[in-house]
């Protein structure tokens, strides 16, 4: 059966993101279970999951908590509609985000991922200006390299080359401001910082009146490779979009649930934004669900009127507010309470950074360290000094990547950097075995 499995993967799944003629000329690890960080395949081999499932689990895998929050909520129901109808779970869930969400978002519309979290955003904030009487504020900013998902409309607001460009003629006009990339910018973080916001201000001079919405990843631009903005860089923005009077709406898809060592990315700089999309932890990581959380400012515009007077929301997915889902995310947040996360977190993020700038900080291919709590990109360069990159093409953030791999750390990378995003619930022995496996790939593929 075994074989047949893995003949049958290259036969029939097609996998996202993936060349499928080079992925057919490796043998799948085709995972079996999961126990705490770790993944287990059908061979009995076992992988620490660095990439915490691409971003999204929490607690770990297979928790006992986790696990019968679901069987609870299945053998009452899995599923009915929010159309027409309401149910507990996602009464409960809605109540308990608003409780933890940064104070002012006080609204939960619920949709199935972070691309349609996301869209969402987007149609809300434009009929919100429709509805505002501002009917010709219909643009959105975007920041270079941006990552918002994968539908059109995400497609749109996003800007990395490799992933977007070839949609480009089914994609809806924005602006775009550079992003605030310190390592590469020539002056200090505060210039880097002070430049983007002044081609913000700019922008906003001239087009605020055709402008619904800034969109933006708050501290951490993941799917980027890990780029982290200087601090009050978001803070800036939404200083900005009040004074010229246009919506902020954040991404907290990837940042969200304890990632970045606060609950919400955009604490760290004590901002509300308008509208915020979460998405990927909400759930632990279990099961797709997320929710757009929109103002009182914002709801209140759609309020009122007949069903037919246009004010309605027309947005609304087949599985939103399902209550499995639901179950499992009320689970999620009620653990993050019982251990004191996020804050009882710091001193192993303390110790994750200790350990990286230890281990990795010195050897000659690696250029920056950067992020956030748990979310790090190591970026490897041709050569320390000269900080000269290597290119997506050059494939080097996958060639160590797969050497990371043999060594029984599950990792997927991005471009040239490599991507440390473990669990929540790392231990401090598997941080030090994850960041060794790290270290010994980058010596045996590039050298010291
Ligand atoms: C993953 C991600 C998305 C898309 O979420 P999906 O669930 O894959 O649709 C959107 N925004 C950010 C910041 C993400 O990291």
């Amino acid at each position: 059966m075994k074989e047949l499995l893995k003949k049958w993967d290259k036969e029939f799944v097609w996998h996202p993101f993936t060349q499928m003629a080079e992925y057919v000329k490796s043998e799948p690890i085709v995972i079996e279970r999961g126990e705490g960080c770790w993944l287990f395949d059908i061979d009995g081999k076992k992988y620490l999951d660095a990439v915490s499932s691409i971003w999204c689990n929490v607690h770990g895998h297979n928790v006992k908590e986790l696990n019968e929050a679901i069987v609870s909520q299945l053998e009452k129901i899995a599923h009915s509609t929010l159309l027409g109808l309401a149910n507990e779970p996602s009464i409960l869930l809605a109540k308990k985000v608003v409780e933890i969400a940064p104070k002012g978002l006080k609204h939960v519309f619920y949709t199935d991922d972070g691309s349609t979290a996301m869209e969402a955003a987007l149609k809300m904030a434009y009929q919100y200006w429709q509805l505002k009487g501002k009917g010709k504020k219909t643009k959105f900013v975007k920041l270079e390299e941006a990552y918002h998902g994968d539908t059109i409309g995400s497609v749109s607001i996003g800007g990395i080359e490799l992933f977007h460009s070839m949609f480009r003629e089914l994609m809806f006009e924005t602006f775009k401001i550079p992003s605030p990339h310190p390592y590469r910018f020539p002056g200090s973080k505060e210039e880097c910082k002070e430049f983007s916001l002044s081609k913000l201000r700019e922008l906003l001079e001239r087009h605020a009146d055709e402008i619904a919405a800034v969109v933006m990843e708050p501290l951490v631009q993941a799917a980027a490779g890990m780029i982290t903005h200087p601090e009050g860089f978001l803070k800036g923005v939404r200083e900005l979009c009040s004074e010229y009077g246009v919506l902020l709406i954040l991404d907290e898809v990837a940042t969200g649930f304890g990632k970045t060592g606060r609950m919400f990315a955009c604490e760290h700089e004590g901002v509300v934004p308008d509208i915020m999309a979460i998405s990927k932890g909400l759930t632990a990581g279990y099961m797709p669900l997320a929710i757009t959380l929109a103002t009182d400012e914002v709801y209140g515009a759609f309020w009122g009127g007949d069903y037919g007077s246009g004010k309605t929301f027309f947005h609304g997915h087949t599985f939103t507010g399902n209550q499995l889902g639901c179950a499992v995310a009320l689970k999620n947040i009620e653990l993050f309470e019982k251990k004191g996360w996020p804050e009882s977190l710091e001193p192993k993020i303390d110790y994750l950074w200790k350990t990286l700038k230890e281990e990795l900080s010195d050897l000659n291919h690696v250029g920056d360290i950067r992020g956030k709590g748990f979310m790090v990109g190591v970026e490897l360069v041709k050569d320390k000094r000269s900080k000269e990159g290597f290119s997506w093409k050059d494939d080097v953030g996958r060639r160590v990547s797969r050497r990371i791999i043999e060594k029984g750390v599950f990792t997927r990378p991005l471009g040239p950097v490599l991507v440390i995003m473990p669990p929540l619930a790392i231990s401090e022995k598997e941080i030090d075995f994850m960041v060794k496996a790290y270290k010994e790939a980058i010596v045996e593929e590039l050298g010291a």
